[in-house]
């Protein structure tokens, strides 16, 4: 017998006849003597709505209120599916955050989990009771309602996984396993069996939705074992596993994007000691988070060109930061451009392989695609580039590491 986790996204949770599948599903594995635990998402499109919604009624809204609102589509899929699971003889049993009580702290909209307190779930699942979870949503330190980021019903899970030591946390999804790139830009992307924690890492930090990034961190940190999965066909997914258990390791794994982010460069900045300091001090102080930097040589000594990355989101306050601040940073403009997209190969056989580098800059020239910024770290290569290249770029890649499906 085994204990295991199973969370359920947004399109396995669809409908009333996708939440009758899920229950199906989950059947089994209780049919086949496990002790299961349920985690689900709201209906697909529901998040977005109700953020449509926590706007409309506010611009500048309320962080609590906002949580308070977008948590609600967690509510209605965990009784359903409870319901559906009943109706076909499992004693199940949902569960919202502030139940549980799963603690986070209080930053609302993107708050952390602080830990779950499983006693009454794990006597209640001894007792063969199945509990079913709202994921998303938590509840902060002021006991109001917390949510924990876009794609946060991944963290919910795995972090219940953890806590409930169990031996496996199955994510299941609408495709059917992590691919070596968005399955549906590249289409010869081809399907892992395993992949690392620290690829799947920064596969998702650097854009790829598949897993939200704090649930592959906190999988990594807990040693639990994570499977992606498809809930729509009946296939072993993709393992999220430690590096010594992949034999055959591929110097690039995967290709990620983001649309997330966008581009600031300022045009003739005082070439002085402190002067990235005075840029970055108060946008740190602004709780805005900068990504790729560049500075350029500076040609008369003077002066130079600085660009750098921000999530699209704080663009507009980005430019405002720096405007308020032009006497004492003495630019000469700013040049905001929201139109790029992110795009970066990851591997952990970088580590030991040349080359790498030089294959991305090639590729990238030969289709004529412009190189803005360029960031690296041990495992990974970002580059800058115009949106309007995003599926060029990705298919020219993937082909040229030998990704593509055979
Ligand atoms: P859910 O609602 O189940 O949480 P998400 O939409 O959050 O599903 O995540 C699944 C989506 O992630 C897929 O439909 C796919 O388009 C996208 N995706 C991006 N990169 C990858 C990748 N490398 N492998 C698999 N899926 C990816
Ligand atoms: N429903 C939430 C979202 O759309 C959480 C999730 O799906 O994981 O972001
Ligand atoms: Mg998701």
């Amino acid at each position: 017998m085994a204990r295991i986790v199973m969370k359920f996204g947004g399109t396995s949770v669809a409908d009333m006849t996708r939440i009758k599948a899920v229950a199906a599903r989950v059947k089994r594995e209780v049919d086949a003597g496990h002790e299961v635990a349920v985690v689900v998402s709201a209906m697909s499109g529901e998040t977005n709505k109700l953020v449509g919604y926590a706007r409309e009624a506010s611009a500048l809204h309320d962080a609590r209120e906002y949580d308070t609102v977008v948590a609600a589509g967690e509510q209605v899929t965990a009784g359903l599916t409870a319901l559906a699971l009943q109706a076909i003889g499992v004693n199940a049993r949902s569960w919202l955050g502030w139940q549980i009580p799963l603690r986070t702290d209080g930053v609302h909209g993107k708050a952390r989990i602080l830990g779950i307190d499983t006693d009454d779930l794990t006597k209640r699942m001894k007792d063969g009771q199945f509990p079913v979870l709202a994921g998303f949503q938590g509840l902060g330190p002021d006991n109001r309602i917390t949510t924990l980021g876009r794609g946060g019903s991944d963290t919910s899970a795995v972090a219940l996984a953890a806590a409930l030591h169990a031996d496996r946390c199955d994510i299941f999804t609408d495709v059917d396993g992590v691919y070596t790139s968005d399955p549906r830009i590249v289409t010869k992307a081809r399907k892992l069996d395993k992949i690392t924690y620290e690829e799947m890492l920064e596969m998702a930090s650097l854009g790829a939705k598949v897993l939200q990034t704090r649930s592959v961190e906190l999988a990594m940190n807990h040693g639990v074992r994570v499977q992606v999965l498809s809930s729509f066909v009946d296939a072993p997914g993709t393992m999220v596993v430690d590096e010594e258990e992949i034999v055959e390791q591929q110097v690039v794994s995967g290709i990620a994007y983001s649309k997330d982010e966008a581009k600031i460069t300022l045009v003739k900045v005082a070439d002085r000691p402190g002067i990235a300091a005075g840029i970055f001090g108060p946008l740190a102080d602004a709780a805005i988070n900068v990504d790729m930097i560049v500075q350029n040589v500076s040609e008369d000594g003077k002066s130079t060109d600085l660009t750098f990355t921000v999530a699209k989101a704080d663009l507009d306050r980005t430019v405002q930061v720096l405007e308020s601040r032009k006497a004492e940073l003495d630019y000469k403009a700013i040049t905001p451009d929201p139109n790029v997209v992110k795009v970066s190969v990851i591997g952990v056989g970088m580590r030991s392989h040349a080359g790498v580098a030089q294959t991305m800059f090639k590729t990238l020239a030969e289709r004529g695609i412009n190189i803005q910024v360029i960031s690296t770290s041990e495992i990974k290569i970002s580059v800058l580039v115009n949106e309007e290249y995003t599926e060029l770029a990705l298919r020219a890649l993937h082909t040229a590491y030998g990704l593509d499906a055979a």
